[in-house]
């Protein structure tokens, strides 16, 4: 018996002949990003990754300006391969963080640039990056655990280096082969 990880969903059991089939069938297997936020709404509300006014203007809908690959990420990350509790932005719960999910043009970070006509394509802006601390782990020990585990992901992920925060985005950079993959900013 294998265990077979198909992208979102829960891990199974298969045979040695599933587990084949059903890895070289996996792209056609994509989990809908309905699903991906049914999943991941068991461990974040979208104030989590979104900013307080952003929240404001279109609440529950903010859903769609996060990438659908990012969410399979953070699901995948959060339920079977890190396994404990991340924390992105936590206004809603009193705190100052605001800027680790979906950047804005109004984000002090990229209002900042814009202001001095610096160019500024950060993956947040895209809603496709997000920042994430843990309690239970240091954002070393997470990234050497998601190395480990690049099977179990759905995509390429790129991996920001020696911060004291896991900065995780999907940009899928074509010149990179690896499916997990490093940058220094
Ligand atoms: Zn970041």
């Amino acid at each position: 018996m294998r265990t077979y990880f198909g992208g979102g969903r829960r891990p199974i059991q298969v045979c040695a002949f599933c587990f084949y089939i059903l890895e070289v069938t996996k792209t056609f297997l994509k989990m809908d990003k309905l699903k991906i936020v049914t999943e991941l709404k068991k461990y974040f509300k979208v104030q989590e990754l979104v900013d307080r006014l952003t929240y404001q203007r279109w609440g529950e809908s903010a859903w769609n300006f996060l990438d659908g690959r990012l969410l399979e990420v953070i699901l995948v990350l959060r339920r079977d391969v890190l396994k404990v509790p991340l924390v992105c932005n936590d206004w809603l719960y009193g705190g100052k963080n605001e800027q680790r999910g979906l950047r804005t043009n109004l984000s002090p970070l990229v209002k900042q640039k814009t202001d001095k006509n610096v160019l500024y394509l950060s993956q947040h802006n895209m809603g496709c990056a997000v920042d994430l601390v843990s309690a239970k782990m240091t954002a070393e020990e997470m990234r050497k655990l998601i190395v480990k585990n690049a099977n179990k992901l759905p995509c390429k992920l790129r991996v920001e280096a020696d911060v004291n925060w896991l900065h995780i985005d999907v940009m899928d950079d074509i010149t990179k082969k690896d499916k997990v993959y490093f940058f220094k900013a």
